[in-house]
């Protein structure tokens, strides 16, 4: 049976952690973190996870700036409007919310953001800075990932990593994170033949495909390591009535890959809470360095 990487407990243990350096630090900066998260439109999941940040960053003493957009908003308005948040003194981390209505390219737009501000780690310069092993905000899904393992003491020197998926998202800066920890790493994608006899060489597996439950028993090496990032609401059952909400599953079958995989992160309260966290861990990190403060210790960020 897989020992549970349980992200919520995590979490919770890394926001305790920023809520004290923000605590510590809040008198030499004279105003906490500020974290401006920028909708447009009004895309009902967005809505949610715009609403799970909000919540966290009151939880752990950060100001949260939300800025909302009608999906009308031009490009150039948008650009406006991140630039005045880029001089914002007040401003340490900025996240653009995506999905963007349709007609509104990301790229320019993500670009715009200040790189120091960057509170997704996805701007050019960042990732790049990933590349190079150089400092700067990591993208989130994939900075929590590895920190989920880390607190699961779960050793990637030498080992075998297997990444399914490489979006810039999440994919690509996954398969450079497990690099730079030293393990060695294979992306699949959906050009990939023969998925399950490249998965079952992984002693760590990664699943960022977005397709529900294609992951099961026949993918999996006995005693690997399993991290699940997919996220997806299943149509409700009929038996449950009008008006329910059908569950949540991830991209793997947990009940085939649990009773033979080491460790399993279950969907949902994997990684999902930890994309939130790490997005905190971004702008407060940010917010040390423009005040001269030290920074979260990465130590800590192991819970
Ligand atoms: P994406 O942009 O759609 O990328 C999916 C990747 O998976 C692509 O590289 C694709 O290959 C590959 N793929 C698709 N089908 C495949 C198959 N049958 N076999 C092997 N590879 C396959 O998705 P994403 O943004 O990376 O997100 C992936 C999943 O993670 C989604 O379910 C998303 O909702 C979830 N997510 C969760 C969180 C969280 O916080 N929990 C955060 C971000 C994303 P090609 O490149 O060849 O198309």
């Amino acid at each position: 049976m897989a020992t549970l990487l349980d992200g919520r407990t995590l979490a919770a243990t890394i926001e305790g952690h920023l809520a004290e350096v923000i605590r510590a630090g809040l008198a030499r900066a004279g105003r906490p973190p500020g974290l401006a998260v920028l909708r447009v439109g009004d895309d009902p999941a967005s809505g949610v996870y715009v609403a799970n940040k909000e919540k966290a960053c009151l939880r752990v003493g950060l100001r949260s700036l939300g800025c909302q957009l009608p999906a009308t908003t031009s490009a150039a308005e948008i650009q406006a409007t991140i630039e005045r948040l880029n001089t914002d003194a007040e401003v340490d981390g900025i996240l653009l919310q995506l999905p963007l209505p349709a007609g509104l390219e990301e790229g320019p737009l993500l670009a715009a953001i200040d790189p120091d501000k960057d509170a997704d780690g996805l701007h050019t310069l960042n990732l790049g800075r990933l590349l190079k092993g150089e400092e700067g905000p990591r993208s989130c899904t994939p900075a929590g990932v590895m920190a989920l393992l880390s607190a699961a003491g779960v050793e990637l020197a030498g080992k075998r990593a297997v990444v399914v998926g490489r979006s810039i998202l999440v994919g690509q800066p996954m398969a450079l994170m497990l690099q730079a920890a030293d393990a060695t790493v294979s992306v699949a994608h959906s050009r990939t033949r023969n998925l399950a006899d490249l998965t079952r060489q992984a002693d760590v597996l990664v699943v960022a495909a977005g397709r529900p439950r294609l992951i099961g028993a026949e993918h999996i090496r006995p005693g690997a390591v399993v991290v699940d990032v997919g996220i997806h609401r299943l149509e409700p059952d009929p038996a449950d009535g009008p008006g329910a909400r059908g569950r949540l599953c991830g991209d793997v079958r947990f009940e085939e890959v649990e009773p033979i995989a080491a460790a399993l992160s279950p969907v949902p309260g994997g990684v999902g809470p930890m994309t939130v966290t790490m997005l905190l861990v971004n702008a407060v990190t940010a917010w040390c360095h423009r005040h001269g403060l030290p920074a979260p210790n990465p130590a800590d960020l192991r819970g």
